[in-house]
Formats: structure tokens, C-alpha cells, sequence
């Protein structure tokens, strides 16, 4: 096979949990818990799914393609203007997108170590060389991601809060970070987990945009905002930015449900401040279990949390399914020691605790 590029032939896909019920199936279980893939675990809310009964008589039809509707709304929300914002089939497709219109074959990319899997996948797809820098204390080290940057170096990927060690690396480090970077490297500031993180930390990433033509912010509707199925996110960045990913960007790329459903998301505050809450009391509830047991995990900002067994986590994982916890060992990412649960209703948490305990002894 002729193939794109070199990058290609060594690609491995991109290793998603099993469905639920293909597990169920295998391990003769039911009932279980799902807390796996960051999903948010209150479901599908209100006045989206109000938006989707309202839009499904339209679906012979084809979606807006510039997603007019949704985008205003957003505007409006973030304080910037319609030409800043990019959809996308949920954020996923966006970054591919950046790496579509932005990386050619050859040039690096700069992203820490224990990061979004996405990326080092993209940088591959795309024939790019991956600079791959050295966490610190799980997160990233943006100092010496700085210092990585050379001539060749076209993107740097940051993940805040990152996936999978859920660390978060606070606005003034970020500055710094961002008056470092040469312009004509673009920095992609992926916060897909930023809804979780408490007001007084949050990042002013949006305000910085007029400063740092050459950052993108990224989002989601797949977690906090609970549409995770529908595919849905978008993108912030310079006019001119956008422009260009707009002409690589297919048409129709989000469909009329998600588009839908993801405006509405944003007028449900109850729902929002709903999740956040459940997932600050659940992660309260895994933290003071994790001290009293006197297990190592990884201080998160978002609504998950990644325990370090110190030890091979792949029986552990094991054992949890078979009590019906499905949780997502990662050491595709590096980290074999290391489980990453999701915060789930509190009926769930209270379920993967007592398996822990349980599995533990
Ligand atoms: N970025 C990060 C850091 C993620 O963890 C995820 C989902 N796991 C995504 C982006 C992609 O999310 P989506 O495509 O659903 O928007």
C-alpha cells in the first residue's frame, strides 16, 4: 500500500474501552459501572434533550454547516467574536484539523510525556516528529517544554487539567510559557476538563488570545456538559487562524443534533453546576478513602482521578471487573502502575471504593 507518509505503517489506533455490555458478555457479569471515559454520569440533560426532540423533525435536512447559531452563542458567552470560533466533530476532529492544516511531514511537535493520547497519534499520522518532554510530578514541565521548542518546531500541545494524570499547571507558569514561544509556533491549550476546575483557579486563556496570535484554545461538550455521544466541541483562536481551518474543515462537520443540543447545554447552568458539584464531592470521597488506606494518587483538577498502585495495575483492573468496576488501566500512556477512575454518581463511587477495598484486601 501507497501510504501518506512515514509516520503511517507505525501507527497504532487508538485503543477506546470495550462497550460495556461486550465486557458484561465476556465476564458473565451485569450491573456494572462504567467509570472508564470521563463521561459525565448524570446523563443527558434537561434542555438538551429538549433541543434534540425539537430538532428531530429537521433531520432530513442538513445541518448548518457553519454552525451560525451555536457559535453566537458561544461568542457571546466567552466575550469574543464568531470569526474566533472554529466546531468540530467533537474536540478530537478539531485537533486533527490543527494537524491537517498546520504540521507537515518532518516538522516537531512539543508535548509532555503522559499526555492525551490524541496527540502523539496525530504527530505520527502526520509524519511530524514527536518531542516528547519529561513530566514533572505527572504534569507537565513547562519550562523544559520551552526549551525544547527549536527552528523545526511548528506546535506545542498542553492538555489542562491533562488527561490521564489530571495536573494542572496554574495561569502565571502559562504566561510565562506563551511569551517564550516564538509566534510562528502554534500552541494548542487544550482544556476540555476546564469546566471542573474551581473559579478562582481558572485560567484566563480566552483573554489572552488578543496577546498570543498564535494560541488555540480548545473545548468540549463531551464532558461537563454531558453530550460526550453527540460529538461536539470547538475551538478558539485568531480570526486569521481560523480562516484557513475552516477552508480544511469538511462541511457538515457537526450534525444538527449536536449543534442543537450543544446550544442548549449552554443556557442549563442547573445542569452544569449539577456535574461540577457531584464531581467535587466525588472526588472528596476518593481522596479521603485513597489517605485512609494510605494509597498514592495523582492530585486532580478534573473528573477523574489516577490511583498508583506502585505496583502492575493489570490485575488489579482485573479484579475489579470482575466485581463489576470497569476502570481504565493506562499503561498505554506510560503508566502501568497507575488505574484512572472516573467520577461517577455517588452510588458508583461508593461501588468502585468497596471493590477497591475489596480487590485490595
Ligand atoms: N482532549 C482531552 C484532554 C480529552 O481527554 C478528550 C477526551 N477524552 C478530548 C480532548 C476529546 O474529546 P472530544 O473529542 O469528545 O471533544
Amino acid at each position: 500500500l501507497a501510504l501518506a507518509n512515514p509516520g503511517v505503517p507505525g501507527l497504532h489506533p487508538y485503543q477506546p474501552g470495550k462497550p460495556v455490555e461486550e465486557l458484561e458478555r465476556e465476564l458473565g457479569i451485569s450491573n456494572s459501572v462504567k467509570l472508564a471515559s470521563n463521561e459525565n454520569p448524570l446523563g443527558l440533560g434537561p434542555k438538551a434533550r429538549a433541543a434534540i426532540e425539537r430538532a428531530l423533525p429537521d433531520l432530513a435536512r442538513y445541518p448548518d454547516a457553519n454552525g451560525f447559531a451555536l457559535k453566537a452563542k458561544l461568542a457571546q458567552k466567552l466575550g469574543v467574536d464568531a470569526g474566533q470560533l472554529i466546531l468540530g466533530n467533537g474536540s478530537n476532529e478539531l485537533i486533527d484539523l490543527v494537524f491537517h492544516t498546520f504540521v507537515s511531514p518532518g516538522q516537531q511537535v512539543v508535548y509532555s510525556q503522559y499526555t492525551f493520547i490524541v496527540y502523539a497519534l496525530a504527530t505520527q499520522a502526520h509524519g511530524a516528529e514527536a518531542v516528547v518532554v519529561p513530566a514533572r510530578d505527572f504534569g507537565h514541565d513547562l519550562d523544559a517544554m520551552a526549551a525544547a521548542i527549536t527552528p523545526a518546531t511548528r506546535l506545542v500541545c498542553i492538555t489542562n487539567p491533562n488527561n490521564p494524570t489530571g495536573t494542572f499547571v496554574g495561569a502565571a507558569e502559562i504566561e510565562a510559557f506563551m511569551d517564550k514561544v516564538p509566534a510562528e509556533v502554534l500552541v494548542v491549550l487544550d482544556e476540555a476538563y476546564t469546566e471542573y476546575v474551581a473559579e478562582d483557579e481558572r485560567i484566563p486563556s480566552i483573554d489572552w488570545l488578543a496577546r498570543y496570535p498564535n494560541l488555540i484554545v480548545s473545548r468540549t461538550f463531551s464532558k461537563a456538559y454531558g453530550l460526550a455521544g453527540l460529538r461536539v466541541g470547538y475551538m478558539v483562536c485568531h480570526p486569521e487562524l481560523v480562516e484557513v481551518l475552516n477552508r480544511v474543515r469538511e462541511p457538515f462537520n457537526c450534525n444538527s443534533l449536536a449543534l442543537a443540543a450543544a446550544e442548549a447545554a449552554l443556557d442549563d447552568e442547573a445542569y452544569l453546576g449539577e456535574a461540577v458539584s457531584l464531581n467535587r464531592e466525588g472526588m472528596a470521597l476518593y481522596e479521603a478513602f485513597f489517605k485512609e488506606k494510605g494509597l498514592k494518587y495523582i492530585p486532580s483538577r478534573a473528573n477523574f482521578i489516577t490511583l498508583d498502585l506502585q505496583q502492575d495495575a493489570g490485575a488489579v483492573y482485573q479484579a475489579l471487573l470482575r466485581e463489576g468496576v470497569i476502570v481504565r488501566p493506562i499503561a498505554g500512556y506510560g503508566l502501568p502502575t497507575c488505574l484512572r477512575i472516573s467520577i461517577g454518581l455517588e452510588q458508583e463511587n461508593r461501588r468502585c471504593l468497596e471493590a477497591l477495598a475489596k480487590v485490595l484486601g
